[in-house]
């Protein structure tokens, strides 16, 4: 079990970072002495971490049906019992309960919002815990970049991000894969004279070097140097020499120019 950070909520409540597979992350959320696990890729290590750290597992929460996110399912359902939860789509193995947007799931003191984000696959939901400012953000939104569009439109998935940058700036962006240099050298790539991206870049490759995760992102920073969320962005538009100024049209672009890569 590869744990990649822990992080300290206070009040007997701990965030828990294991990296799995490639380049996947799950992430196990604890009060006390019970486990909320989001997008079990693979069911060893978090069996791993709830033994090392004795954790009852409750719940497994489901951001969309991709193996990579699900394939711990079925097992970890079978040797603790766990509840899974997700959005209503018969991929997810082993789902017994479905949410949808605007719905709240209560473990308190943990409270998740779920909002429904479309457009990676159909359907996606990412969980923000408000209180907390974090954000389980699967494969919606990465560090420096956004998900591949496999099942839904460019308009949707620009739909989807936009309900994400209406939420607070210190929001701590928890994604499921660690992309964040390729991202970002593919940011620079196309904005070669933005200072926040040539520093961040810097950053994580210094992080990376150290044998450090890149993940959390923030809010803030995302705004700063992820062009999937910066379309409507002036400096943008202008470094990508286009005249169509509509979101739309230009996150299609980006999101083009990145799968050619
Ligand atoms: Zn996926």
């Amino acid at each position: 079990m590869s744990l990649a950070g822990k992080k300290d909520l206070g009040e007997g409540r701990a965030l828990y970072q294991i990296k799995i597979l490639e380049d996947n992350y799950t992430y196990v959320l604890a009060r006390d002495r019970e486990a909320f696990v989001v997008d079990p890729g693979d069911g060893k290590p978090v069996l791993a971490l709830l033994e090392e750290k004795k954790l009852t597992l409750k719940n497994i929460l489901i951001t969309h049906y991709h193996r990579d996110h699900t394939g711990g399912n079925e097992c970890l359902k079978q040797k603790t019992g766990c509840v899974v939860i997700g959005p209503e789509d018969e991929r997810i193995p082993g789902l017994q309960q479905t949410i949808g947007d605007k719905e709240e799931l209560i473990f308190a003191p943990f409270f998740l919002e779920v909002i429904s984000t479309p457009g990676h696959t159909k359907p996606h939901v990412i969980y923000f815990l408000r209180d907390l400012h974090l954000l389980f953000s699967g494969d919606l939104l990465f560090s420096g970049g956004c998900g591949r569009l496999f099942e839904g439109t460019p308009e949707q998935m620009w739909h989807s991000l936009e309900k994400v940058l209406i939420l607070p700036e210190n929001t701590e962006i928890y994604c499921g894969h660690d992309y964040t240099l390729k991202n970002l050298q593919f940011a620079l790539a196309i904005e070669p004279n933005n200072e926040a991206i040539q520093h961040r870049l810097e950053t994580v490759k210094n992080l990376i070097a150290e044998g450090r995760s890149t993940i959390p992102s923030t809010l803030a920073i995302e705004k700063k140097t992820n062009p999937f969320l910066r379309v409507s962005d002036p400096k943008l538009q202008q470094a990508l020499g286009v005249s169509d100024t509509d979101p739309i049209t230009i996150f299609t672009h980006i999101r083009k120019c990145r799968d050619e890569i």
